[in-house]
């Protein structure tokens, strides 16, 4: 079965626009360099914002020192008409990243980067601002009622906003996680007994279908340019499995939407000037 990103958004967001009708609200994003995958993403955010009547900032510099781009920042978490700010990865090298995404006001930092929104998603708090493309991970789970509770779970990739926040999310919901990188040894010896593998590395045919179970769940993290063609990690050998979030189409459509759930979440913690550490359970 086919997780249809495209589907899951489409549905999604019948709610969130009625929500989005009585409120007054801005998002900026700031890209450093010009990445093809960060443009193409830029372009999507921009388009459900003018669709939901959010007023959209984009600052795009070729380069900046991270003095700069702290600017940039302390200028965005000043303005009022702006509740949510994303900084576009990858950053050029001589940028500080750990500098950056604690720079931004946890209530506007709608990709849950800063320390404050880690921990609060570690603690399991409601009003964490969660990751987008891991929230959006999360939303095609839910949406297609795949039960992670006691799933052995294999996680592809550490990176704060994808692996990590996803490794805490279904922790959270009684999975159990392993996370694998580049310097893990047997990549196969942990994919091949997974239940649900969520792959977020960036290299295509990275999983063929001789590393998987038949009836494995693959949620497709993964954006590459390969042969003038858009594509996953999945390659496109692997026709045996159970559930497949296809790329394009899958989890890129519920990063987007993601945002803009998190910005209206943004909005009333503004609002409310508050910092929810409440825990779920
Ligand atoms: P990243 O920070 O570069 O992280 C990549 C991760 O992959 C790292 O943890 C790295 O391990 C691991 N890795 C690299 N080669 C590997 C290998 N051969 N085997 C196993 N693990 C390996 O990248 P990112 O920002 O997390 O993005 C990952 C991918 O997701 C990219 O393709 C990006 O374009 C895509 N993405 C998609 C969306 C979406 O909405 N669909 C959103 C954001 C990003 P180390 O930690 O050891 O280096």
């Amino acid at each position: 079965m086919i997780l249809d990103g495209k589907l899951v958004k489409s549905e999604l967001l019948k709610e969130l626009k009625i929500k989005y009708r009585d409120i007054n609200t801005g998002l900026a994003v700031i890209e450093i360099g010009d990445d093809f995958a960060s443009n193409r993403y830029i372009k999507q955010k921009e388009k459900l914002a003018k669709e939901l009547d959010v007023k959209f900032k984009l600052i795009k510099q070729a380069t900046a020192t991270t003095e700069e781009l702290v600017s940039i920042i302390d200028k965005l978490n000043n303005d009022h008409n702006i509740d949510g700010i994303i900084v576009q990865l990858p950053l050029p090298k001589n940028i500080d990243y750990n500098i950056i995404r604690n720079r931004i006001n946890p209530n506007k930092d709608i990709d849950g980067i800063n320390d404050i929104n880690r921990i609060a998603l570690i603690d399991n708090c409601n009003n964490a601002l969660i990751p987008c493309t891991a929230l959006g991970v999360m939303k095609i789970i839910d949406f297609y009622n795949i039960d992670v509770s006691g799933k052995d779970v294999v996680i592809i990739g550490r990176s704060i906003h994808i692996g990590k926040a996803l490794y805490n999310l279904l922790l959270n919901r009684d999975a159990t996680v392993t996370i694998c990188h580049s310097k893990t040894k047997d990549l196969k010896k942990y994919t091949k007994q997974a239940d649900i593998i969520i792959t977020s590395v960036g290299k295509a045919n990275l999983i063929t279908q001789d590393m998987i179970k038949d009836d494995v769940c693959l949620i497709d993290v993964g954006f590459n340019y390969l042969n003038g063609k858009i594509c996953g990690d999945v390659s496109h050998d692997v026709v045996r499995y159970k559930y497949l979030t296809p790329v394009p189409g899958g989890v890129g459509q519920m990063t987007v939407y993601s945002i803009f759930e998190n910005l209206y979440k943004a909005y009333n913690l503004n609002k409310q000037n508050t910092i929810s550490t409440t825990k779920i359970n």
